[in-house]
């Protein structure tokens, strides 16, 4: 076969790493172990109802989810570069065990996420941040505990995604821009094919969940109605929606050709303000789209920003192009009386009058 001109994973990484000189190569190893997590739960996935699917223990058939979670963790928890994770999947962190080294990491992942398109063999993914462990948790070496985890997602180190589509794609971010590769089966490698990933400032794509409009916050039903007005309301152009009803899914579509996601905080469940995971799937996602020059915001506030009160809190998040984020936020500061705009929540007004 012949020699590619791109670059691996593996390169990549050493020649980002060159910008530090006096990085160890720990960091290197743990998001080639990742990468190999990734890679089997790609193998996994592509067996679907097949089911060669087995769980790392030995021949029981497993939910791929279930198996998903036991990879990212067996893949990552023996090298010595995490002092702990924290999976969507586990409602405690997970401790490495105590026959490997504790490194200076925390590995943060959801393992499948749209777990539901499996079953009608649809694209999932797999999405995670790093982190830097407290230097308490590397000094002692003790058991991590939620709190280690609870950082805003302007700090993280990394943060990542693997989409399992017609190909598998790794898309990375270590805080200088965005690079995607892609799987080649052949040699098994990560191969470089997307290495400098911006998202275009300005769309005429939205992402959402319309089922839920009626628990909707005002701001969002004023920019979905501007959208669904097209070329005769008040932006002049007409809109096309998606929903892929799998977030990772959802933002590479996005920083491959642009659009808005939203799923905001409502009022569907009074217990959750928000649907998305702040630490598992809005931060990463965050932190790849603005590194791609694009924009992420729970609405209200950037959502980089936001201090984590809990290991599997809930959030709105609003991200895409950075023109569309920066309207909606507008339509969130904005007085309310704009909102009596639209007729249709004019009417809602009456209603609770
Ligand atoms: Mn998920």
């Amino acid at each position: 076969m012949p020699l590619s001109h791109r670059s691996t994973l593996t390169q990549y990484l050493i020649e980002q790493r060159r910008r530090f000189p006096g990085a160890s190569g720990d960091f290197n190893a743990l998001i080639l172990d990742v990468a190999l997590a990734a890679k089997a739960i790609a193998r996994a996935v592509a067996f679907g109802e097949l089911g060669s699917h087995l769980d790392v223990q030995g021949d029981t058939r497993q939910p791929l989810d279930v198996v998903s979670n036991q990879l990212f963790t067996r893949m990552n928890d023996w090298g010595g570069h995490c002092a702990g994770m924290a999976s969507e999947a586990m409602d405690e962190p997970y401790q490495i065990p105590p026959q490997h080294p504790r490194g200076k990491y925390l590995l943060v992942f959801d393992p499948l996420d749209g777990a539901g398109n499996i079953e009608v063999n649809l694209s999932v993914g797999s999405v995670f941040s790093v982190l830097r462990a407290p230097q308490a948790v590397v000094d002692s070496g003790r058991d991590v505990t939620a709190a280690d985890f609870l950082q805003p997602g302007a700090v993280q180190v990394a943060a990542g995604y693997a989409l399992y589509g017609p190909t598998t794609m790794l898309v990375l971010t270590v805080g200088n821009g965005v690079a995607g590769f892609t799987l080649d089966p052949n040699l098994g490698e990560f191969m470089l094919t997307h290495p400098h990933i911006r998202v275009p400032a300005d769309t005429q794509e939205f992402a959402i969940n319309a089922s839920n409009s009626r628990f909707w916050e005002a701001p969002v039903k004023r920019y979905v109605d501007e959208c669904l007005a097209g070329k005769t309301g008040t932006r002049c152009k007409d809109f096309n929606m998606r929903w892929i009803a799998s977030v990772v899914a959802e933002v590479h579509r996005i920083l491959m050709c642009g659009g808005v996601f939203l799923y905001p905080r409502d009022s569907k469940d009074p217990a959750t303000p928000g649907r998305l995971r702040l630490l598992h799937e809005a931060n990463p996602i965050g932190f790849i789209v603005e590194q791609a020059g694009g924009r992420a915001s729970t609405g209200r506030q950037p959502v980089l920003g936001v201090q984590p009160t809990s290991l599997h809190q809930r959030i709105g998040l609003v991200f895409g192009s950075r023109i569309e984020v920066e309207r909606i936020e507008r339509y969130h500061t904005e007085p309310a009386r704009d909102d009596l705009a639209s007729p249709l929540f004019a009417r809602h007004s009456l209603f609770r009058a």
